[in-house]
């Protein structure tokens, strides 16, 4: 039984499946209508400490160029390689410190001159001499919804059952036998419940005996929180439009499907409180910076834009296994669950078909959080 269909969910069923297991798939909306529809949904492992963690990220950029080849990857794979540029002394100085031990990790990564990076990313509007430039070719963005329709027919051709709505949206637990109530009024039998339902996560683990103590994540539904993030959709976009992942100081954007440009700005400050004036401001501003650093949107407008919500555990690692407690409640919940996706859902088919867990995910373990007092 697997709670959720964002892309860390259907991945797992996809897994799950591959392994002759009979997966249950259930989800209270549409598959992939969370927070991994909003996602900016870049690749990499670029600023991901500590370097386990590191390596748990570049494995998973490694994971969606292995499956690809499999998977229609035209559809929704997008290695296109990322360009960040520097302009400021202080970023220009963490720019060369990042992309030195990234080199020295064996991530691909190069500082480049301001001409080279017109020519690998020809939408940039020139920032001056001062800028410095960093490649990253091994980085690139996934589209997520052709992503995760696939996943899902993938692991129903393989016998999966998808339940959405009513009787997709797990309310309960029982146990002996293990069974998970639906708002539907029924209730499925399973031998272990894969927990993949993003923020909500927590609330699904209140709900047996061990709590939500060993799955904080950082607060998302108060005044203020700043797990939420704003995502802007522009377009059209002429033919000089982006082609890669590009970050300025004052925009991070993409190229998304249906001819539109994915954008973000960490300083958008909104939340899922924030007034729709304030947001339709905030949304018009970020068009306005990513007409300054790229061409190919002179004629865009805002197309769509939405607040969504990281699933960001306190200490920003994932938290992937059995929940001490309810130990047939295995929980897998992570930011950078786009990147990690394909690899972790290959980690967590095995554990739960062998029991053996990988050391690899050892540090992620929920057991964790019991070391902390008051918790
Ligand atoms: C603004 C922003 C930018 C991001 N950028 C990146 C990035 O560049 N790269 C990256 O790798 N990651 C990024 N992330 C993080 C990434 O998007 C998430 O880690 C990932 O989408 C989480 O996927 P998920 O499947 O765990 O959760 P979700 O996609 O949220 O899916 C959870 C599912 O569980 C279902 N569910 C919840 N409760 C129940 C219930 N009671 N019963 C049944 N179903 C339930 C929901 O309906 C939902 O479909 C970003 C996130 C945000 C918000």
């Amino acid at each position: 039984m697997v709670i959720g269909a964002g892309v860390l969910g259907a991945s797992a069923a996809a897994r799950l499946a591959d392994t002759g297991m009979h997966v249950t798939l259930l989800d209270q909306d549409q598959p992939g209508h969370a927070t991994s529809r909003w996602s900016f949904a870049w690749v990499n492992s670029n600023d991901k400490g500590p370097r386990p963690y590191h390596d748990l990220n570049q494995a998973g950029v490694r994971a969606w160029a292995e499956l690809a080849p499999d998977l229609d990857g035209p559809a929704w794979y997008r290695p296109a390689g990322n360009i960040e540029l520097a302009t400021d002394d202080h970023a220009r100085g963490e720019l060369a410190v990042r992309v030195r031990r990234l080199t020295e990790w064996g991530y691909s990564a190069g500082l480049i001159g301001a001409a080279e990076a017109y020519q690998i990313e020809p939408s940039l509007r020139p920032v001056g001499s001062a800028a410095t430039a960093a490649w990253f070719p091994g980085e690139g963005y996934l589209l997520t919804e052709p992503l995760i329709a696939r996943l899902i027919s993938y692991a129903t051709s393989r016998g999966a059952v998808l339940l959405t709505g009513e009787p997709g949206r797990v309310v309960g637990f029982g146990t002996s036998p293990i069974r998970v109530r639906t708002a539907a009024g029924t209730a499925v039998e399973a031998d272990d419940v894969l927990c993949c339902a993003g923020r909500w996560v927590p609330a699904l683990a209140e709900l047996t005996p061990a709590g939500a103590a060993q799955v904080p994540l950082e607060g998302w539904a108060e005044p203020g929180a700043t797990a939420p993030g704003f995502v802007v959709r522009v377009g059209p976009v002429d033919t000089e439009g982006p082609q890669r992942v590009v970050h300025t100081p004052e925009i991070c954007l993409r190229p998304h499907s249906g001819g539109l440009v994915h954008l973000e700005a960490p300083d958008a400050a909104v939340d899922l409180h924030t007034p729709e004036p304030d947001l339709r401001r905030w949304a018009r501003e970020l068009l306005g910076r990513a007409r300054r650093a790229v061409r190919g949107l002179d004629h865009a407008t805002v197309i769509d834009y939405q607040v969504c919500v990281r699933p960001m555990p306190v200490d920003e690692q994932s938290i992937v296994g059995r929940l001490p407690g309810a130990e047939w409640l295995y929980v897998a919940v992570t930011h950078s669950g786009v990147t990690l996706a394909a690899h972790l859902s290959r980690l967590i088919a095995a554990d739960l078909a062998t029991g053996t867990p990988a050391a690899e995910l050892a540090p992620y373990r929920p057991s964790r959080f019991l070391r902390f007092p008051g918790r």
